[in-house]
């Protein structure tokens, strides 16, 4: 079993970070008040929706209360628990939209008593998700309250669930868990498992899930085969970095020597650290320290926000932080460096070039080669040319497209593919054109145009 699903949280008591919620539900449980009250639960970005719900539904058919809590061990408990009884449905909205869903699964059989519980409870999950024809029947059976029947809805957006649902529920705000609530969770499910850990990891992992309390929990059970949450495993597991590789980095792109940071770059890549990561957990430690050096970070901050909104569509991360971090030290530097997109991108850039003004020397690149990947119709050719290929240079007659994949470079060593290319090319510029084509390793290509610019 996950250590997510062992440590789900069973009473009020267990779920954290929410006492201003579940002490309110317990009283109102232990003094039998509100008995045909329908709730709605709330919160932006939330992890334990149907924990909670369940915990409620145990509470409100519990037969042996202990101040509001739910016992775990009666025969109400253990059937909700089980989910083995036909009073306690859980419904995920996200995949019942239609109201004949709904019709069927609460307005059919709403009117029936509960069969094992003192209180049949429906647990309506993303119910925003609902249409409106749904909403409307939800609305006909909650209007009509009964004593043996309750409603938890739940929501991620409040603001798409109608006014007259929402008035006729108690309405339930849960909050970020803070930092100090989950550590002190995390902490105790450790101990409990008996794992060895230190601070750092624990604040760390607490961190990179961005206080969401279940991604935490998964992270401590991907490393908690090691029995040890530290440093090294964390970094070596779940790829991050830890607080002194950062601060060592931002140093050498404070000291601003280029050689340094790119053999830096290369060494953390190399350590497994996901450098997608790495690049938020820089802003977060960026935004931590902020005050203590805030021009320079500030001036930093702008490199790793251009990192994070380009990583994703690169194969090599390290080359997307040398771009970006040769850009911060020389802001002059004429070095643009063509790094191949998805086909359907370098085709809107194209599209968009026609009303921006580019320099000349770019333009022809991305337009030219979009203009032949939109012209080749050869399955084979198509599928392996896009992100393979990079054109070099366009000399008079003379085109030089580079290869950085090799079997794309297998295929455009045949004489006939490469006269097809030729064809197209002539036709794209008007011209009779001969096609060059060499091979080089990806990360050649770039390196050789970051350093050197030719
Ligand atoms: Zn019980």
């Amino acid at each position: 079993m996950s250590l997510a699903n062992k440590h789900r949280p069973q009473t009020f008591d267990h779920i954290i970070g929410q006492w201003h919620i579940t002490e309110i539900l317990k009283a109102q449980i232990a003094g039998a008040k509100d008995s045909h009250s329908n709730y709605l639960f709330f919160w932006p970005r939330w992890t334990w929706k149907t924990t909670t719900a369940r915990v409620l539904a145990k509470a409100m058919n519990c037969l042996n209360l202990s101040s509001g809590n739910p016992c775990n061990e009666c025969v109400s408990c253990l059937t909700i628990n089980k989910q083995s009884t036909l009073d306690y449905i859980e419904i995920d909205a996200a995949s019942h939209t239609g109201v004949e869903n709904i019709r069927e699964e609460i307005l059919d059989k709403v009117p029936y008593p509960p069969t094992h519980l003192k209180k049949k409870i429906y647990v309506i999950d993303e119910v925003h998700m609902l249409s409106k024809g749904a909403f409307n029947a939800l609305l006909k059976t909650i209007e009509e309250p009964r004593d043996n029947v309750g409603f938890i809805l739940a929501t991620t957006e409040i603001h798409k669930v109608p006014e007259t649902i929402i008035s006729r529920c108690q309405v339930f705000n849960f909050k970020k868990v803070g930092k100090e609530d989950m550590t002190k969770h995390l902490q105790h499910i450790v101990k409990l498992e008996g794992l060895n850990y230190t601070p750092w990891a624990l604040d760390t992992v607490v961190r990179i899930s961005e206080w969401c309390v279940r991604d935490a929990i998964k992270y401590i059970d991907q490393v908690s085969i090691l029995w040890d949450i530290n440093e090294e495993h964390i970094t070596k597991f779940l790829g991050i970095a830890s607080e002194s590789i950062i601060k060592n980095f931002l140093n050498l792109i404070k000291n601003k020597d280029r050689d340094a940071i790119f053999s830096e770059i290369d060494a953390i890549n190399e350590q497994g650290v996901d450098m997608h990561n790495f690049a938020k957990q820089t802003l977060m430690y960026i935004d931590q320290y902020l005050s203590e050096d805030t021009d320079f970070l500030l001036a930093v901050s702008e490199i790793f926000t251009e990192i994070l909104g380009t990583i994703k569509y690169y194969p090599y991360p390290a080359i997307v932080y040398k771009i970006a971090i040769n850009k911060f030290l020389n802001p002059s530097a004429p070095v643009e460096i063509a790094i191949p997109r998805p086909v359907q991108t370098q085709a809107a850039e194209a599209k968009a070039e026609t009303t921006n003004t580019k320099p000349v020397a770019q333009a022809w690149d991305s337009n030219l080669l979009a203009q032949l990947l939109a012209r080749v119709d050869k399955p084979s050719l198509q599928k392996n040319l896009g992100e393979h290929i990079i054109i070099d240079s366009v000399e008079d007659d003379k085109v030089h497209i580079i290869v950085i994949n090799k079997l794309t470079h297998t295929l455009l060593e045949k004489r006939e593919n490469l006269e097809y290319l030729e064809k197209i090319l002539s036709e794209v510029l008007n011209k009779p054109i001969t096609l060059k084509v060499s091979f080089e390793k990806k990360e050649d290509y770039f390196w050789r145009k970051l350093t050197t610019n030719n």
